[in-house]
């Protein structure tokens, strides 16, 4: 009998509900031991004999796992590798950790470092490209390694690069640079640091004054959401207005574990923010991402951005064009509550910074109307003065600027 795929909503559709992996192939160990993240952490997957027994890999995934100690490490959580399909070459988690021979297949304009931040580091580990924040990398090791990741070459400590940090440097710089008023804790993961080191850092920085606003990056609620307990969460109360950013690329990430650890975030009154990348075979279907983003509002994450995959050395088979960005972002604006939208980036190749790309909803500027479209493709005219000659009114200062008495 002939059968025939799914269509691409009822496949979407089916990872809208929470569920939890379960141990899984780990089903022999205790309770306490799985939800310990020191236990994951502890017997993450890194090498083909983690492996055996539990997947079957294809020729590619083979010898990537083999090329992986010496480019990207592989290291995988049991929980997350249990959302791994084993059967299934194609299963878009598998797709992010598992590594590929493609890893050592470079094509032109690839880059070692796509983001130029090597480049922007006044002191190790601390790149300051924008006028007013700066990005501290403060760790090389993550919970788990997403093989197209845009710091692949200091990560993971298997490349060639190391990471250096300077700490009472990068502190340095900060009290020196009034401008910054905002700091971006990254990595690497900075949630892999044990609850007192992170204090002290986010310590060391509140006691700036003019730093007004940190963040942090991590995909440990992600990977590792057992790491996200409640007195990790009571211990970040001291430091707000302190807001994170997250990483999920696909709805099948977002489990009943990490909606209880997101949920504990946002209870403790951190703002959550999710940052996708956009890949192949991932989550480059506008079925997909629309059930992401949705769900993503169901844990009280605002969907940020999407991000136009940066073009890092051997990740070119994960890589997407623009116009299915472009496709996903129409799929939603209009389509799905305006917060579930995120603003979809490049980022200039070589330090250019994010860019942001949209699509066109302005089909026409005339000198006294701009022509409209909207979501679905019916024109509106709007009264503007868009190419007059007249200069635009300029803003009064003196009624913007505080009150000084
Ligand atoms: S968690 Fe972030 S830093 Fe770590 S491997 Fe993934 S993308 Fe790279």
């Amino acid at each position: 009998m002939k059968t025939t795929d799914p269509d691409p909503v009822s496949r979407a559709e089916a990872f809208r509900p929470f569920t939890s992996p379960g141990q899984g192939h780990w089903a022999h160990v205790s309770p306490a031991d799985w939800a310990d993240s020191g236990w994951q952490q502890r017997n993450r997957i890194t090498n083909m004999a983690g492996l055996t027994g539990k997947i079957r890999l294809t020729s590619r995934e083979e010898g990537g796992v083999l090329l992986s100690s010496t480019k990207l490490a592989m290291g995988i959580t049991p929980y997350f590798f249990n959302l791994v399909d084993p059967d299934d070459p194609h299963c878009p988690i598998r797709q992010q950790v598992i590594p590929k021979t493609d890893e050592v297949h470079y094509v032109e304009g690839d880059m070692a470092d796509p983001c130029g931040e090597d480049k922007s580091m006044p002191v190790p580990g601390l790149v300051h490209r924008y006028p007013d924040r700066v990005l501290f990398l403060v760790t090389d090791r993550c919970a788990s390694y997403c093989r197209y990741c845009t710091r692949s070459r200091v990560v993971s400590g298997a490349g060639e690069q190391d990471l250096e940090i300077d700490f009472e440097a990068a502190f340095a710089y900060l009290e020196q640079h009034t401008e910054i008023r905002d700091v971006l804790l990254s990595g690497g993961d900075p949630l892999l640091f044990s609850d007192k080191k992170l204090q002290t850092i986010l310590r060391r920085l509140r006691a700036i004054p003019h730093i007004e606003f940190i963040r942090i990056g991590s995909r440990v609620p992600i990977f590792l959401p057992q790491r996200i307990t409640p007195q990790f969460c009571e211990m970040l109360r001291e430091f707000h207005p302190l807001w994170m950013s997250v990483h999920v690329n696909h709805p099948k990430e977002l489990t009943i574990e990490v909606r209880d650890a997101l949920g504990r975030l946002a209870d403790a009154g951190v703002p959550l923010g999710n940052q996708s990348v956009l890949l192949r075979g991932v989550n480059d279907d506008p079925e997909v991402m629309k059930v992401l983003v949705q769900k993503l509002l169901r844990c009280r994450v605002r969907p940020y951005y999407l991000y136009q995959a940066d073009l890092i050395q051997g990740t070119s088979h994960l890589r997407v064009p623009v116009r299915r960005g472009l496709e996903i972002i129409e799929n939603l604006r209009g389509h799905t509550t305006g917060y579930g939208v995120p603003q979809y980036v490049i980022d200039g190749p070589g330090g250019g910074g994010k860019i942001p790309v949209n699509p066109e909803y302005v089909v026409a500027r005339l000198p006294d109307r701009l022509i409209l479209r909207n979501y679905k493709g019916e024109m509106y005219e709007y009264p503007d003065e868009s190419l007059a000659e007249r200069p635009l009114p300029s803003y009064n200062t003196e009624v913007l600027a505080p009150s000084m008495g």
